[in-house]
């Protein structure tokens, strides 16, 4: 059965003849590569799997080439979970907070607590923008379709899942109609109730082709041609430097003095950058003030 299924993808699809459109996604080695290097209880997995997943379908909605995240905040056992999407192929998250204590809890509101989720989109070399909405729905996808519906006035239908290996998920949504409007309501409202019977191991286990025909067989679906997925940090020598410069020469200066280096992880990819004293003289003064 593995091998049917189609694996670090996301697909559009459209109904035919309609104004609804769809995004369907199956991650494998893109999320393994992401939640591998930290043991997470399972429970923090399959809700990490989740928002990556869902980062994964926002950014098929987005208009322009840019930078999607959905992050999380709360007072519960996690503090943040983050999940992040760049150029439509590329994603990076991370999670916080007392993973010993978050062993004991399961689903969204009970990992995460009270809080706030937070849409951030960053169109490339545009004016970055940010929704928030409150985290009290029971799931990360009803948060999300709470979010369309306030932030675009969409109706968005969103279903996530995740277990230890995979993390799916399938959008559909209506696009702002101009025809017959009592119709296209009904039409929504058929479809996104189809969709509500999405089953979890489905989606964890059937291709793309295999879950919308389940789905939908009734309806004039076209499943358009895969985008890869993979699993790729953005940072880099350069923007730790910057970060540096923004934290001052002081603190920096007083670190060099008590650690005899600066070290600083990458929390996405746990890579590691490490400034001597040079290293640091050099990034406040210019190479030249090292030499002499
Ligand atoms: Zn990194």
């Amino acid at each position: 059965m593995r091998a049917m299924k189609n694996n670090d993808i996301l697909q559009r699809f459209l109904f035919d003849g309609t104004d609804i459109r769809g995004e369907i996604t199956t991650l494998e080695s893109s999320y393994q590569n992401i939640v591998s290097r930290h043991n997470y209880p399972p429970a923090v997995d399959r809700l990490f799997g989740e928002f990556i997943a869902a980062a994964t379908l926002l950014s098929a909605t987005l208009k322009f080439p840019g930078i999607i995240s959905i992050q999380a905040r709360g007072d519960g056992p996690l503090s943040t979970v983050m999940a992040e999407c760049s150029s439509g192929t590329k994603l990076r998250g991370i999670v916080r907070g007392d993973l010993e204590a978050a062993a004991n809890h399961t689903g969204l509101q009970d990992l995460l607590g009270a809080g706030t989720l937070a849409i951030t989109i960053e169109p490339e070399g545009g004016e970055r923008y940010q929704g928030i909405v409150p985290m009290d729905a029971g799931s990360l996808s009803q948060c999300l379709e709470f979010y369309f519906q306030q932030s675009e006035q969409l109706p968005t239908k969103i279903r996530l899942s995740a277990n230890a290996e995979l993390a799916a998920g399938v959008l559909v949504q209506q696009m702002p109609n101009t025809g017959d409007t009592e119709k296209n309501i009904a039409y929504w409202e058929h479809i996104s109730a189809l969709l509500d019977t999405v089953k979890s191991e489905e989606q964890l286990s059937l291709s793309h082709n295999d879950q919308l025909y389940l789905l939908f067989h009734e309806e004039d679906v076209r499943l358009f041609e895969p985008q890869h997925m993979q699993f790729f940090c953005s940072c880099s020598r350069q923007r730790t430097e910057s970060a540096l410069i923004n934290l001052g020469v002081a603190e920096m200066r007083d670190i060099i003095a008590e650690q005899g280096q600066v070290l600083i992880t990458c929390q996405f990819c746990d890579e590691e950058y490490r400034f001597d004293e040079s290293h640091i003289e050099a990034l406040f003064n210019g190479p030249e003030a090292t030499v002499h």
